[in-house]
């Protein structure tokens, strides 16, 4: 399973000398982009089909999970204060939105429209004068 590292960007090159990227200072285009320029430098767009980069969402989540296994959420808490740790948790977190963005990338979905859809839909499922405060589904609200 190929990892995902951020390389430098055509368009962004001169920018990151300066400042690093972050939420802050960085569109999902650019990272479209980024993720885009990486896969074609490597010749990897043949591998990155719906059904492959799916699964490497789902694998890659997995990973993420295996870091809680057992643990209990207390326990949990704790482990973010170590740098170790956070830094597993960041690199897990990193691949499943990379393999996230290939998918957009490779079905042309508007990630910022596809959330923002994914709200209001939310919004009608869950109004706040039924779901505050409550884990429920919506269908047992
Ligand atoms: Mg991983």
């Amino acid at each position: 399973m190929p990892e995902c590292i951020i390389v430098k960007s055509t368009t962004s090159e001169v920018n990151r000398e300066k400042m690093p990227l972050s939420d802050r200072n960085t569109t999902l285009s650019q990272l479209k982009e980024i993720l885009e320029k990486f896969r074609d430098e490597r010749e990897w767009k043949q591998f990155h089909t719906p059904k492959n980069l799916a699964e490497a969402i789902s694998i890659e989540a997995g990973e993420l999970l295996e870091n809680f296994l057992w643990k209990k959420d207390p326990e949990i808490e704790n482990s973010f204060k170590d740098p170790t740790f956070r830094e597993k948790i960041k690199h897990e977190l990193a691949d499943i939105l990379c393999f996230c963005i290939n998918l957009a990338n490779v079905t042309g979905i508007d990630i910022a429209s596809a959330v923002i859809d994914k709200i209001e839909h939310n919004r009608k499922k869950y109004p706040v004068e039924k779901a505050k405060g409550s884990a429920k589904k919506y269908t047992a609200l």
